[in-house]
């Protein structure tokens, strides 16, 4: 059954390529998937969603932020090399659409990223501004696109089964108008949106342990009519300076540490949970608070980033609350061991291999 799925994917995903990096505004084939879901279900295992699309490699330029862009990739061989899944196990999304995009992304805004220069800004890699948009769009874009496919398709998984989880997406500095911070596509409000347009859900909530601000989320939430409430974890001491304005915010101090932060998260999740009420949680799972992490100043270790995934994710479960779970940023050498290890605990306990 896992092998016809991934032949299908494999025919969609060839048929993008043969049309050219750009052929995003024609593909909406995360509809084709669909019905994937409910053939991972038959198997008990958590859905994990990954395609190999998600790693960005741009002539080297990708090596001159301090992302590890190919993060997913270490993830997903982890937990394929632990014997957890089997390569036909991961759901394989494609690009979302630009239908999709634009309930959420201006026209503008959309049009400006076949701009080297402005592209370059968002990606804070100043040489990219020389290469030429056609080949951004298919190096860097192109990814981006694809893991947000796989931010809505683990949406929809959630909804259907509870939990899923996404190897990738969580741009929470994108906002309708702008992007920054390496985020290009608002991957969840616009995942939220879709969703909501079809009449699946109502109100969800984003909880975002991301070590930054997830200002262009935060800016989506307020703008969207109680359709999107979040609880966002963050250092106050970084990026984005200032910070604006939010429905639950926690600024932690500079160098806050596991304990502090643990204490806080065991509190205020059930408090949001229970006054926002919502259809779906969006779990944002930043592994920039690890200690060694260079853009932030938690010092939070593996267990504790683990401890936090496990909670948000059993403490909803046990609400019987849909939570699709996504990766966010982290940029420490220790950032993809540290998921891995916090994810294969999550399936530890909620892969039903009975
Ligand atoms: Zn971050």
């Amino acid at each position: 059954m896992g092998r016809k799925i991934s032949r299908r994917h494999v025919l969609f995903s060839m048929g993008a390529v043969s049309l050219g990096g750009l052929s995003w505004s024609l593909s909406d084939h995360e509809e084709a998937f669909a019905s994937h879901p409910a053939i991972a279900a038959q198997t008990g295992l958590v859905p994990l969603i990954y395609s190999p699309s998600y790693n960005i490699s741009a002539f080297g330029l990708e090596h001159l932020h301090p992302f590890d862009s190919s993060k997913y990739d270490k993830i997903y061989k982890s937990i394929k090399n632990a014997g957890l899944r089997s390569e036909d196990d991961f759901l394989r999304p494609t690009s979302i659409s630009e239908e999709a995009l634009l309930r959420v992304h201006t026209r503008e805004y959309l049009d400006s990223l076949k701009d080297s220069w402005e592209l370059a800004k968002i990606l804070e890699v100043g040489p990219s501004m020389f290469v030429p948009s056609i080949l951004l769009d298919w190096k860097v874009l192109k990814p981006m696109r694809v893991a947000a496919g796989g931010t809505l398709l683990t949406c929809r998984t959630a909804l259907q089964h509870g939990l899923a989880i996404n190897l990738g997406g969580g741009y929470h500095h994108a906002f309708s108008n702008k992007g920054g911070g390496f985020c290009v596509y608002s991957d969840v409000p616009v995942a939220i949106n879709a969703l909501h347009e079809e009449g699946l859900l109502k109100r969800a909530l984003i909880i975002d342990t991301d070590a930054h601000q997830g200002n262009g989320f935060a800016t989506l939430a307020q703008a969207s009519n109680e359709r999107i409430s979040l609880l966002d974890f963050y250092d106050e001491s970084i990026y984005p300076i200032p910070k604006v304005e939010e429905d639950w915010a926690i600024a932690f101090p500079k160098g806050t540490d596991g304990k502090t932060y643990l204490t806080a998260l065991e509190d205020n999740v059930p408090r949001a949970i229970d006054k926002y009420k919502p259809d779906l949680i969006v779990y944002n799972a930043g592994s920039d608070v690890l200690e060694p992490d260079p853009l932030s100043t938690f010092k939070l270790n593996s267990n504790d980033m683990s401890a936090r995934d496990f909670f948000v994710v059993d403490y909803a479960r046990s609400k019987n609350i849909p939570v699709a779970m996504v990766l966010a940023g982290g940029y420490s050498k220790d950032s993809a061991l540290a998921h891995a290890a916090s994810i294969k605990g999550i399936l530890k306990k909620f892969d039903d291999v009975s």
